[in-house]
């Protein structure tokens, strides 16, 4: 059996259950649960994996939305992994010209984590397929990385060993364009809670006996601020006070602020984290106040490798980009147009591989398994070249044609690269050593807290309040792949 008639088998599987990856994604779009609540979301994909005979493990390293599932035996491993979280106040009508919500207020995709989790599953279980019909050695481990946006689970599951027997990592996430990059290519990331803990009092009536906990959030971005003058360019800090008191006539006594602090490297990070920490102890020193700082999540920078970046890229050049239609064309046109992004429409070619990447800003959880393991990262064009995620553009496309078209192509380039990987040792081994070289010696420590626990209570409350108004918008079909 030659290796592109395996990978035509693979197509056709992909070709052939259309509907069923469409419905994936579609569901987990409408489910548009925020991390570390990915019920829903997570319970599909086990339930798709578990039915294709793969050996599936949920909760992992203590994370209930989290899951492994195993297939075949023996070397090489390769681990594929991806998100399916969603992000708050994103709940926007996909196929429409306005930001328009499904759910007001309500989370929701506008990115397309739901577009990552559908190329997961369908390249997989295309892989799969083709490993039982052609007998070919191997193991595939599939991982569900919960809390993705806020940059959490796969540092645990490096930590606890998840990655210890994995030869090589694949990685899926949209974009407007198929292409792959190798390099440094998103940023380092510590982000903590600041909580300050002052005194009530009455505010008219007896202000002199309060010490309050929100004039600490307060001086505390105004440190931030005056800081931001000696920060380097490529540096970045964010944040979003979570609790800023109850009632004006009460002082705080208790508040919290949620900063995010980026840096290239992960010892930049931890420069801007550690100045945040001395302006935050500042603050409470300044308004008699006491603080508590606590790591929420913290990662290294995304960094992808060139031997497996060539492996994915010469898979693109087969698969090619999607055939799109004028009228797709068209949509791709109108919205880059309300997002001041230029006209170009949706693109026909698989982008060139030029050498390593720029590195940019945002950051990605994957970050710690890029050191761990050769990884590489495939990217598909579910969405529109130039729109903004997280804003109602991001999620204009997330249900339409493009989306889906999108996902086809991933999860075929996603399945050849697998297949290739198991069939080709010397893939593995070119990963393998140019990996040795691009980390150069650097060994991965992870850079969340030792004994660190999954803060499994984030967004519950959120998620309950919006969750029975969303249900009525669940799809009723559940995807069956043939
Ligand atoms: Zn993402």
């Amino acid at each position: 059996m030659t290796k592109s008639s395996m990978k035509q088998f693979t197509f056709n599987f992909i070709d052939q259950n259309e509907k069923a990856i469409a419905c994936v994604s579609d569901s987990i779009f409408y489910f548009g649960e925020l991390g570390m609540q990915e019920h829903e979301s997570a319970g599909l994909l086990c339930d798709l994996l578990d039915a294709e005979n793969f050996r599936v493990e949920r909760g992992i390293s203590g994370f209930p939305t989290g899951f492994c599932a195993t297939y075949g035996t023996g070397s090489p491993v390769i681990a594929i992994h991806t998100e399916y979280d969603a992000n708050p106040n994103n709940s926007q009508v996909s196929g429409v010209f306005e930001p328009t919500h499904i759910t007001p207020f309500a989370p929701g995709h506008c990115e397309g984590h739901n577009c990552n989790a559908a190329v997961l599953v369908a390249g997989a279980i295309a892989a799969a397929r083709a490993m039982s019909e052609y007998n070919l050695p191997g193991t595939i481990k599939i991982f569900g990385a919960p809390g993705e946006e806020q940059l959490i689970s796969r540092p645990y599951y490096v930590r606890d060993g998840w990655f210890d027997d994995v030869d090589v990592a694949l990685h899926d996430h949209l974009g407007g364009d198929l292409g792959t990059v190798y390099g440094l290519t998103h940023s380092a990331a510590i982000s903590a809670y600041f909580r300050f803990f002052g005194q009530t009092s009455h505010a008219s009536v007896t202000p002199w006996n309060g010490r309050d906990a929100l004039d600490a959030v307060v001086l505390m971005d105004m440190g931030m601020a005056q800081f931001r003058e000696h920060m380097k360019p490529e540096w970045r800090a964010h944040r979003v006070i979570k609790e800023g008191g109850d009632q004006p006539n009460t002082i705080p006594a208790k508040t919290m602020v949620w900063w995010t602090f980026r840096a290239p490297d992960a010892e930049g990070a931890k420069i801007v984290f550690e100045q945040g920490k001395k302006i935050a102890e500042g603050a409470a020193m300044m308004t008699n106040t006491e603080v508590r700082c606590e790591i929420m999540s913290a990662v290294w920078p995304v960094r992808t490798n060139q031997g497996l970046a060539e492996v994915i890229k010469s898979n693109m050049d087969i698969v090619g980009a999607p055939d799109w239609t004028k009228k797709e064309h068209d949509f791709a046109r109108t919205i880059q147009k309300k997002i001041g992004a230029e006209p170009l429409g949706l693109l026909n070619e698989v982008r060139p591989l030029n050498g390593p990447s720029k590195q940019r800003a945002p950051s990605n959880d994957c970050g710690d398994i890029s050191w761990k393991v050769p990884m590489g990262r495939i990217g598909f064009p579910s969405n529109i070249p130039g729109v903004a995620f997280h804003h109602w553009t991001g999620g204009a496309a997330l249900t339409t044609s493009i989306a889906h078209k999108g996902a086809f192509v991933g999860a075929k380039v996603l399945a050849a690269t697998v297949l290739d990987l198991l069939t080709v040792p010397e893939l593995v081994e070119r990963a393998k050593a140019t990996f040795a070289d691009e980390i150069a010696g650097v060994e991965y420590q992870p850079l969340i807290p030792e004994g660190q626990e999954p803060p499994i209570d984030l967004n519950r409350e959120t998620m309950e309040v919006f969750r029975p108004s969303m249900r009525a918008h669940y799809l009723t079909e559940r995807p069956v792949f043939m």
